[in-house]
């Protein structure tokens, strides 16, 4: 009856459904979007508080069941049905989210909701228990990462509930977990990308200090390229040396090759090289491991001693070389662009 591969499992607790609505504070002025709505335990309750519901739903036989439900009834008017993915439909405006979510999509459907403009008030989503409990954690936490960094750069997000797998029809294999999520704004002034690009090579081995990691010899060739490619641009005085320009003209994203997924954190698992010996070029770059493959490399590959001094200079003048990732706050992070950029080192 239902698709386990869409992720329906359908919330059966009628006092979950009710802890939700009440903690997401629904206001009768609010437009709440809900994302998979399923057969609608949680849109009736919606519809009762808020001024409507506009519900992204990918399955036509979930958006059949969902019409006929509240079909004749006084909030019928209120109920916007958008049939198609939410990964590829154009949001529109919504004050709130609520939502129990199809878990396989948990960490793009976060990014997309966080990128949307203007932003809302808050989200109030349930996730797969660990997924959640990496949302929310702090640095020096077990399950702090990558994911929990860029989520905290965007948005304060807090967990409001512990949910069993037996709440659900039919249960899934783990427990869920509901997260708020509360946009910061203004948003930090920031290049998203290029915070990426930093984060992405900090976690890479996050257990390492950040000395180690810049000192690695492929980091830093990929780094001077990156440096000189800013140094060529900012030469041709077109201003173009920041943001989209500098991308297209050929300046790299660094960080672990195979870590594109924001919900796979990447650390101590894999070094992300493979076992092609010879890509001289280092298109893609591993921020982590491979200990002294990258200095075995012939050709293109040698980093000038002037580039390491200056990423070395930059870390030690202000303390940071024995910092590790995982001990790191948000504003150590801004902190440590900061400081890169101004040197002229750049991430993406
Ligand atoms: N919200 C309902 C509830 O709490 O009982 C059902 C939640 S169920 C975990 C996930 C729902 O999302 C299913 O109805 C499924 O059809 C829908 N869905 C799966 N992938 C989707 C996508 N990409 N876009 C929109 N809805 C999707």
């Amino acid at each position: 009856e239902f698709h386990k591969s869409k992720g329906q499992h359908i919330l059966k607790n009628p006092l979950v459904v009710q802890a939700i609505v009440d903690k997401a504070g629904v206001k009768g002025t609010d437009v709440v979007l809900e994302i998979g709505p399923g057969t609608g335990n949680l849109t009736v309750k919606l519809l009762e508080k808020a001024k409507k519901v506009i519900a992204v739903e990918l399955d036509p036989r979930m958006v059949l069941e969902l019409q006929r439900r509240v079909q004749g009834t006084p909030y019928a008017n209120n109920l916007q049905i958008i049939h198609g993915d939410f990964m590829r439909v154009e949001l529109p405006y919504f004050d709130l989210c609520v939502a129990n979510i199809p878990y396989n999509i948990s960490s793009p459907l976060t990014f997309k909701l966080l990128a949307h403009r203007p932003a809302f008030r808050a989200a109030v989503i349930m996730y797969q228990h660990e997924f959640a409990m990496r949302l929310v954690a702090k640095p020096g936490d077990q399950l702090y990462s990558r994911l929990a960094v860029n989520t905290q750069l965007l948005a304060r997000t807090s967990h409001l509930l512990k949910v069993g797998k037996n709440n659900f029809r039919p249960p899934p294999k783990v427990d869920s977990s509901v997260v708020r999520i509360e946009p910061r704004h203004p948003p930090p002034p920031v290049n998203f990308l290029e915070w990426d690009g930093l984060v992405r090579l900090c976690f890479s081995r996050k257990n390492k200090t950040l000395g180690a990691i810049f000192r690695q010899a492929n980091t830093l060739q990929a780094l001077e390229a990156n440096y000189r490619m800013y140094q060529a641009l900012k030469g041709t005085g077109g201003g173009a040396a920041a943001g989209g320009g500098a991308a297209s003209a050929g300046i790299q994203t660094l960080g672990s090759a195979n870590d594109d997924a924001m919900d796979h954190d990447g650390a101590d698992e894999d070094d992300g090289m493979g076992d092609d010996g010879d890509d001289d070029d280092a298109m893609t770059v591993d921020g982590g491991g491979g200990s002294g493959r990258g200095k075995g490399r012939k050709g293109g590959g040698r980093v000038s001693p002037e580039f390491k001094e200056l990423v070395m200079k930059v870390l030690t003048d202000n303390g940071l070389d024995t910092n590790r990732s995982s001990k790191m706050s948000q504003e150590e992070f801004l902190q440590l662009l900061a400081l890169f950029n101004a040197a002229g080192i750049h991430f993406a």
